[in-house]
């Protein structure tokens, strides 16, 4: 029997964040990257809390691709501080912390569940909507997602005002995560209807909208729109697991410090192609929502994989890593333990083609 679960509450468009006053906060902690505090993000988040006389602790340690110690530095803080509210505000790096001190709080406690409310003010992650929480090891370079129904937030606040300021080049990362995410659910061996109904939505809105995000930030009807998308990709992959793309875009970036969504849009278009024969029924769906028709499966895929490739360049992602300051030498001697990493991260799991080590040592060779 299959699943589909959408246990958050989501509140979206202009103004969503507003809706904290809907929730009876007295104490919030609130987790954010040193980014938020400084541009005074966090304000807009403080604002709402003095105005429901809600008193309030900013744990603003969060460092992008978040390591076991500031989660355990955030749990010292949370218990210190008691609060009934968690808020995340961030992009998936304060979001998949916050999960994270959650849930390792709540293990050795039998106290009330606290309410986590996340803020995304990225469009890339879904992370808001997930049961998912990558933690990287720094010491080992290697992402570990970790997976529990517990730590799906409670409460999503998509306010397309907060991504205004991402910069073009994190836009264009974080929305082929969105990307990847929505075409790995449509891909994924657990592939539903339930699902796709979330990512076939999301691949439209990132094929209409995500180019105008990148190269007109102001547009507030595309930043929506791409939010909006970023959360439904969110939905859908949390019922279907991801795949190949993003088990090698996790050893990729824990080796070379490349950014989770670059990573996953230098290599998707390669998984496409992969894939384009044992998941061919699937990626002609996804391929239809965009237009794309073609007399045979795998040649949909493959027009697919093509114009992922073709988004990817228009929006600026360089397709080969000595492009980012990488040697050739030094990118093809990780290449082997990329691979292994890659073939034993639980994203794989779910992938259409069962790899072997060689192949997936050969696509990151592309
Ligand atoms: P991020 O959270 O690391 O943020 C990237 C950068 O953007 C940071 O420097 C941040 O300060 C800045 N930023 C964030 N919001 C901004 C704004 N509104 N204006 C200007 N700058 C802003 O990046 P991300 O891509 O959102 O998250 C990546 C992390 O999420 C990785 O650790 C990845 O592994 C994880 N991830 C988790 C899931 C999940 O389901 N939990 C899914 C995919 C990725």
């Amino acid at each position: 029997m299959e699943q589909f679960i959408m246990k958050t509450k989501v509140y979206m468009g202009k103004s969503a964040l507003e809706h904290l006053k809907d929730f009876q906060i007295r104490r919030a902690f609130i987790i954010c990257d040193p980014f938020m505090a400084e541009s005074g993000m966090v304000k807009r988040i403080t604002d709402c809390l003095d105005r429901q006389q809600a008193v309030y602790e900013i744990f603003s340690e969060v460092v992008p691709d978040p390591d076991i110690h500031v989660v355990t530095k955030g749990i010292g803080h949370m218990t210190a501080f008691a609060p009934d509210t968690l808020i995340a505000l961030g992009g998936g790096s304060a979001i998949d912390t916050a999960k994270a001190v959650r849930y390792i709080y709540e293990q050795g406690t039998s106290e009330k569940k606290k309410c986590l409310i996340a803020i995304p003010t990225t469009s890339g992650t879904g992370s808001e909507v997930t049961s998912f929480s990558v933690i990287t090891d720094r010491e080992k370079n290697v992402k570990y997602p970790l997976r529990d129904d517990a730590m799906v937030p409670d409460v999503a606040l998509l306010d397309p005002e907060l991504v205004v300021s991402v910069p073009a080049a994190v836009t264009a990362d974080t929305g082929m995560d969105v990307l990847t995410h929505a075409l790995e659910a449509c891909a994924s061996e657990k592939a539903c209807d339930f699902g796709d109904a979330f990512a076939e939505k999301a691949v439209k809105l990132i094929f209409d909208y995500l180019e105008t995000a990148v190269k007109n930030g102001e547009n507030q009807d595309a930043r929506e729109r791409v939010h909006n998308a970023s959360c439904m990709a969110g939905v859908a992959f949390n019922s279907t697991s991801l795949g190949l793309c993003h088990g090698m875009a996790h050893a990729l970036g824990a080796k070379f410090h490349i950014s989770h969504g670059r990573s996953n849009a230098m290599l998707l278009s390669h998984i496409i192609a992969y894939n384009a024969e044992t998941a061919a029924e699937r990626y002609t769906k996804a391929a239809s929502v965009l237009g794309i028709s073609s007399p045979t499966g795998k040649t949909a895929a493959l027009n697919l994989s093509r114009k992922v490739k073709q988004l990817r360049d228009k929006i600026g992602i360089p397709e080969k890593v000595t492009s980012l300051g990488i040697s050739r030498k030094e990118f093809l001697d990780a290449v082997p333990e990329m691979a292994e990493t890659a073939l034993k991260d639980p994203c794989t799991e779910t992938n259409p083609r069962k790899p072997v080590l060689a192949e997936i040592e050969q696509i990151f060779a592309k």
